[in-house]
């Protein structure tokens, strides 16, 4: 990337053709993250992100002023962003088309960074089938005074009840305080019967181990517990992107791992952007886009 100055003497960066501005800016005060170290952070994990993050209506999470400065989640695209950042209509629920962006190349996640995207979240289905999900997610969301070997074995205990059910899944740290269990899926039940099927699953575990688990989203519910989110898994609802970074303290990234890694794991944000980068490099989630699993 070459560096040069525009007319206000600002320091302006090319790279993959989109224009980046301020580059040095630094967009995670307590990492010293820059906008440029960002783009050079996708630039590595591109390939293990795109299959995860393109195709899908994106939720994004963007701090102008950096991550410790007023972040908020923008769900449409309302213009003015670079053409590199894609937009597609989809209907609301109430059928109205609204512009809902999307990323296919390194290039559009330069053109976030640009506008300070510092997460992005992705729908559960694909523009392709987009009343279909093919991932569903179990968000494992804790009391804050658990101990995160709740956390890891909470996370084995959906998997081993998915497998009960005939469905492989694949944890992944989430970057924040939690872990994620995601089943991929052939898209072919619709939004209502899988959100019916995530609530089911999480009711059924919170009434089986009430002491451990509750299906109830309210705080209270949760003390000493565990909330199984299954709320993600309804049209419209987004999950964090595998490999997005997080804007949260230490600049947090949300890294798939393996099941095998999962007892020895000691919080859901020790991976920072460059141990993900490095992990990037090898392949996990290995059968992820191979199978072709349905629901029953
Ligand atoms: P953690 O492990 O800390 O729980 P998380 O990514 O699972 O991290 P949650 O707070 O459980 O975070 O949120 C789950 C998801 O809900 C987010 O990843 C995001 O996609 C979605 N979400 C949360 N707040 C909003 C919002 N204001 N607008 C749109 N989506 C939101
Ligand atoms: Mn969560
Ligand atoms: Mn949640």
């Amino acid at each position: 990337g070459v560096s040069i100055t525009d007319e206000e003497g600002e320091e302006v960066a090319e790279r993959v053709g989109v224009r980046l501005t301020s580059p040095h800016r630094v967009v995670f005060p307590d990492q010293g993250v820059t906008k440029a170290q960002l783009v050079d952070y996708y630039s590595e994990v591109v390939e293990a992100m795109l299959p995860h993050v393109g195709n899908r209506p994106l939720s994004l999470v963007r701090c102008p002023q950096g991550r410790t400065k007023h972040c908020f989640f923008q769900k449409h695209d309302t213009g003015g962003f670079p053409d590199q950042l894609l937009s597609r209509a989809i209907a609301e629920k109430d059928g109205e088309k609204k512009d809902y962006f999307h990323v296919e190349d390194l290039a559009g996640l330069v053109a976030g960074t640009q506008m300070n995207v510092l997460e992005w979240h992705i729908w559960g289905s694909r523009f392709d089938d987009v009343e279909k999900p093919d991932r569903l997610v179990f968000d494992i969301d804790p009391d804050e005074a658990l101990d995160f070997s709740a956390i890891t074995s909470a996370a084995i205990d959906i998997r081993d009840r998915l497998a009960d059910l005939g469905l492989k899944s694949f944890p992944m740290v989430s970057g924040g305080k939690g872990i994620h269990v995601i089943v991929p899926l052939k898209p072919q039940a619709e939004w209502p019967a899988a959100k019916t099927f995530c609530k089911d699953f999480a009711q059924a575990m919170a009434d089986d181990e009430p002491d451990r688990f509750t299906a109830n989203i309210s705080k209270a519910r949760r003390k000493g517990r565990l909330f199984i989110d299954y709320l993600r898994n309804e049209r419209g609802s987004t999950a964090i992107s595998p490999w997005s970074v997080r804007s949260r303290g230490g600049a947090p990234v949300a890294v798939p791992v393996e099941w095998d890694e999962v007892p020895g794991l000691k919080s859901a944000n020790g991976f920072s952007l460059a141990a993900a980068a490095e992990r990037a490099k090898d392949k996990t989630w290995s059968n992820y886009f191979r199978l072709r699993q349905v629901l029953k």
